[in-house]
């Protein structure tokens, strides 16, 4: 794509790194096809070329955002898989990061939107004012149905509806500390404790960190770790997004230098997304650059650490039909395709995958929060596909997707660490039916 940029404009490297992406686009339209937005809607300007063409002409012109350009890229999930599709490289991720930060910079919102977007960006990194937060959405329950007929207070409404109806207690395993392998020791990792994970379902990293100490790794929880700042990053709120970054960077810079790490584990697939890319955030701020990179090298998520794992022969070998659902951070935005279903049948299930497994479920971070009626038809498709498939589990990587599926389907909603920690060994998890195969 030819571009029109004067040197002035290019002096600015954000706006240098968003025209080089924009030359690499051909307008060729293969990523509209697997774009959940354009496929839901059918509006070109819902589609990655349509915003493409919106973001060039708003960065080239050297105008704030205006009301057309945000009710678009608001529309995007973020999903990636126009970068998967794109056979051009087009890197996507990070042209819309940068049109979300112009439009945080230049755009007002409406009154509602903006105290809904601050709301957010107050409450869900941080653990405890979540927590707080979901014991007072069981007072605004009943009032689901009124908020829902109020257009402004709409993604009110969904916040309530996707708030559990029970709170699970906080783990221990959240504060800093170190949990020895057992046995001779064939590692030492990082945990990233993580944010509304760690309220929602803190079993995940608990199931976690017994199976990693099981097969002999030392896990430490280093001081300092936080929320990865994915939440606020797509929101575009730049400032507090690398001020998470820098935060993490510390904590584990801290570990690296204390001891060595083999690995920084993520058992959210959002978030990992956004760790592998703090290189790229930070690489504009000499104090951070370098380590920032050696985190994001260091990133892992659980499956891609165990894949390369040496792993025993499971204890038990459950025949259970799991639907295997790809969160979009996991399969297009660090292209974790085959070692999650691999692990799974390695463990002794029978994976199923759904038909459309590319389209997003509508999760995307707060997108089925500030985007409910387009979450609500994105998820109702994937549970439909997910059902047709027969099995009786769904196995997934990522908290948003757990939650938003699960909030429609009729089949348990597990993160796939708990059926792996159940064949090697640990205990069935809830809600999960009873094994089908051998013992
Ligand atoms: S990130 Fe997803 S929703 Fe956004 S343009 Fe790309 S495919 Fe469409
Ligand atoms: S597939 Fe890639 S090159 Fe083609 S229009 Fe989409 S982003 Fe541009």
């Amino acid at each position: 794509m030819q571009t029109n940029f004067s040197s002035a404009q290019l002096a600015d490297p954000h706006v240098a790194e968003s025209e080089k992406i924009l030359r690499k686009c051909v307008h060729c339209g293969f990523c509209t096809a697997t774009c959940p937005t354009y496929v839901t809607l059918g509006n070109e300007l819902d589609s990655p070329r349509g915003r493409i063409y919106l973001i060039k002409d708003m960065l080239e012109n050297g105008r704030p955002a205006d009301k057309e350009i945000v009710t678009h890229i608001d529309r995007c999930l973020s999903c990636l898989a126009c970068m998967t599709t794109c056979p051009s490289g087009v890197n996507y991720m990070h042209l819309v990061d940068h049109a979300r930060a112009h439009i945080q910079e230049t755009y007002k919102r409406p009154l509602l939107d903006r105290l809904t977007r601050a709301m957010l960006a107050f409450v869900l990194p941080y653990p405890q004012r979540f927590r707080a937060a979901l014991k007072l959405a069981k007072l605004g329950k009943p009032f689901i149905g009124l908020f829902e007929k109020v257009p402004a207070l709409k993604p009110l409404a969904a916040m309530l509806k996707l708030a559990p109806a029970s709170i699970p207690v906080a783990s221990p395993n959240a504060l800093p500390g170190v949990h020895a392998g057992q046995g001779a020791k064939k590692g030492r990792v990082a945990i990233l404790t993580g944010c509304a994970q760690s309220v929602l379902d803190p079993a995940i990293n608990d199931t976690t960190i017994s199976l990693l100490t099981r097969l002999g790794v030392e896990v430490v929880v280093p001081p300092g770790e936080g929320c990865c700042g994915a939440l606020v990053h797509h929101m575009g709120r730049e400032e507090a997004a690398l001020a998470s970054a820098r935060q993490n960077v510390d904590a584990w810079t801290g570990a690296i230098d204390q001891g060595g790490l083999d690995a920084i584990i993520i058992t959210a697939s959002g978030c990992g997304t956004t760790i592998k890319d703090y290189g790229f955030m930070l690489r504009l701020d000499p104090a951070y650059a370098d380590k920032a990179a050696r985190v994001s090298a260091l990133a892992k998520d659980i499956t891609e650490y165990l894949a390369a794992f040496d792993l025993p022969e499971p204890v038990r070998k459950p025949g259970t039909i799991v639907a295997y659902h790809s969160a979009c951070s996991m399969q297009h935005g660090q292209k974790i395709i085959r070692q999650p279903k691999e692990l799974l049948a390695k463990a002794g299930f029978v994976v199923r995958e759904p038909r459309e497994g590319h389209l997003c479920c509508g999760s995307a971070g707060t997108y089925n929060i500030l985007q409910s009626e387009i979450s609500a038809r994105l998820r109702d498709r994937k549970v439909k596909n997910i059902e047709a498939t027969g099995a009786s589990i769904v196995a997934t990587g990522n908290i948003g997707c757990i939650t938003q599926i699960a909030s429609a389907a009729k089949l348990p909603v597990v993160h796939t660490i708990k059926l792996l920690d159940w064949a090697y060994g640990g205990p069935k998890p809830d809600g999960v039916p009873e094994e089908r195969g051998r013992g």
